[in-house]
Formats: structure tokens, sequence, C-alpha cells
């Protein structure tokens, strides 16, 4: 249903009291390790809800490789083109204050050495899938690369970078978050007017998520806003990610841009009632009771 290319991380997690200040240290909890990585977490959230699912990416021949290919594997998702690479896989090292103040560092380690050439290989996946879900933790060659040979991408501009006309024009929908919409705007707004303006650089459909108020969608001339369902948010770390892989299953499925968001906004609000990112993403059966 579903071909996803993207990156997959480690994430490196650690409570702080505080956050240490330039050339100071301090202690923290013990470690925890987590699969993660905004291409895995979008692969895991789609393949848990039902969806057939394959991940286009790099892990390193370590520790971290196997851990994030078990997760993966658990969940179904096929992994005939994440590729064994000689770097160390990508980790992000989660500092996670008293509030749930997150810092992070990402290393990319094989997520950087994802081509152009590794998703032309991939070309007969691609073009079979009726959808392509990127997002930008690779080199943009290789997510221009995937979009051109997409019946349908969809694109999560995150972490926000400029994006070229071209691959603006093949999203199909661009999402965005509030904050990734305004830095791509230069302005801030109000959110309808915000996803009519997206839409105006080139996008075929656009989707803001909003968190705790669900979305906005545009496309077809029509803005439409896109409740959540109301929920006790624990951790909204991964919340866009399992939103955007939800999303992209149902477009696959057939389902208009505005129904797909809906559905998409449970899997999130879902998400969010549970610590963690892959961790706390629903089944089909738990999006159902909400
Ligand atoms: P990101 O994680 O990219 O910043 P958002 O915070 O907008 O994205 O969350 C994505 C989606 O997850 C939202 O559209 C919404 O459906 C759901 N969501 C996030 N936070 C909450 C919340 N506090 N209550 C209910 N739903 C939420």
């Amino acid at each position: 249903d579903v071909v996803v290319v993207g990156s997959a991380n480690a994430d490196l997690v650690v409570q702080v009291d505080r956050h240490p200040a330039p050339g100071e240290t301090v202690l923290g909890s013990e470690l925890a390790v987590h699969p993660g990585g905004k291409g895995a977490n979008q692969a895991v959230a789609a393949a848990r809800l039902g969806a057939r699912v394959a991940l286009l990416g790099r892990v390193g021949a370590d520790g971290h490789g196997r851990l994030l290919r078990e997760s993966l594997e658990r969940d179904g998702v096929d992994l005939g083109h994440l590729h064994d690479t000689a770097a160390a896989s990508g980790i992000a090292m989660i500092a996670v204050g008293p509030r749930g103040d997150n810092s992070i560092i990402v290393a990319p380690g094989a997520n950087a050495l994802l081509t152009e050439g590794d998703v032309l290989d991939g070309e007969p996946l691609l073009r079979a899938a009726p959808v392509v879900s990127l997002q930008l933790e690779i080199p943009l060659p290789a997510v221009l690369a995937a979009a051109r040979l997409a019946r349908r991408a969809v694109l999560n501009l995150s972490p926000a970078v400029p994006l070229p006309d071209e691959l603006l024009a093949l999203c199909d929908p661009l999402v965005v978050n509030e904050h990734e919409a305004a830095l791509l705007l230069g302005t801030s707004g109000a959110p309808d007017r915000q996803a009519a303006e997206l839409l105006a650089r080139g996008p075929r459909s656009v989707v803001i998520t909003l968190g705790a108020d669900g979305a906005v969608v545009a496309g077809d001339g029509a803005v439409q806003a896109v409740p959540s369902p109301h929920v006790a948010a624990v951790d909204t770390t991964g919340a866009g990610d399992a939103f955007t892989g939800a999303l992209a299953w149902r477009l696959a499925a057939g389902e208009p841009l505005a129904q797909a968001a809906a559905f998409a906004a449970r899997v999130g609000a879902a998400a969010v009632r549970r610590a963690g990112a892959q961790d706390s993403y629903p089944t089909m059966a738990e999006v159902e009771e909400l």
C-alpha cells in the first residue's frame, strides 16, 4: 500500500533534572534505547494499523541497526530495500527535562548515505505503490528522486528546510505543523489562511497539523478543518509521524484528503496517550475505540 523512503534512528533517551549549559556536565537517569527516526516511525504507524508497508533506507551493520530491523519486522514492515551500510546507524541523543521539554541532537550516520541511486534501484517498488511517504531526515536528492517516481508523494516537511520548487510541486499533500508552516511562509497567522497561502506556493494539496486542535487541509479549491478527538496527552513525541503514516495509508486506499486526515488525526491523538514514539502507536482496534 505504502512505500516509505526515509530515516531510521535509535533514540537514546536520558531523563535530566535540567539541561546542561555549554561546558557543563549533568547526571541523568538510566539510558533507554528506543527505535525511532521519522521514516521508520511512519512505516510502523501505518503497518500497525494493518497497511502493507515497505521501508527504503539505510541502517548501519551494528547493534542499533539490528534493533531497528527487529522492531520494524515485528510490525511486518518489508525490509527488502533497507540496506546495511558501512557507517554507524543514525541516532538521536534525547535529553528529557522535568516538564517533558526535550533537547535533541541527531547524528544521521547511515541515513546521510542514502543516495538517488538507492532510490532508483527501488524503482519497480516505488512505481507499484499508490503512495510514497517522505520526510527530510535523508538527503534531499534521494527525497526528490522518490517524489519523481511516486504515483503520489506525501511529504512531511520535517525537519524543515527550504524546498526546491520541483519537489514542492510533487507534494500531494505537503504535511507541516504550525511551526513548519510559519517557517516556510515567513509569517504566522490563522491556520486556514496559512494553508491557502502554502497551497499557492505550488503543492497539489496541503495539510497543517495543529496538535490538540486537529488539522486543516487545503486542496481542490477548498480549505477544511479536521477535528482531533479530545485525549489526555502524555507524550506527543512522534505524533506527526503517526499522523503522516496513517494519512499515507488512507490516501493509498483511495480516500479523499479530508477523510484521510480525519482518520490520521484520530491516530495522532491515540499516539499521544502513551509515552514514546513507535511504542505509543495504536492498532486499528484502539483507533476505533476513540
Ligand atoms: P508534530 O508532532 O509534527 O508537531 P502535531 O503536534 O500537530 O504534529 O500532532 C500531529 C497530530 O497528532 C495532530 O494533528 C493531532 O491529530 C494529534 N495530536 C497531537 N497532540 C495532540 C493532543 N494534545 N491531543 C489530541 N491530539 C493530538
